[in-house]
């Protein structure tokens, strides 16, 4: 199934980068303070991108990521018609997100 372009996962979900997309300094993350040791920054969630006050990720732009060609890894994987066990629980929080 193709996406829906809903944008309900980049609503509901926070994106952690790696190591690699976090020292590019190529994306918006959730502190302006970098920091260098990596197991630390994901211990305080300083690889997290950013979010909009609403919660929606920073780069969500009229239900459409705006950086799609240069999405973080976390992202690329992800289809809500996918089959994989790993997925079934931020389906099922999906499904929920769309019935209220
Ligand atoms: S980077 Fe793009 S695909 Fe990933 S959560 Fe943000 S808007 Fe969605």
């Amino acid at each position: 199934m193709k996406c829906s372009q809903c944008g309900v996962c980049c609503r509901l979900f926070l994106i952690n980068l790696t190591e690699e997309e976090y020292r590019s300094g190529k994306y918006k993350t959730m502190f302006d303070e970098f920091v260098d040791d990596f197991e630390e920054a994901e211990l305080v969630g300083a690889n997290i991108l950013e979010q909009k006050e609403d919660k929606s990720c920073i780069y969500l732009e009229d239900n459409i990521c705006s950086i799609h060609p240069n999405r973080p890894q976390s992202c690329r994987p992800f289809f809500c018609s996918s089959q994989e066990d790993k997925f079934k629980t931020m389906i099922e929080k999906i499904m929920l997100y769309k019935e209220k």
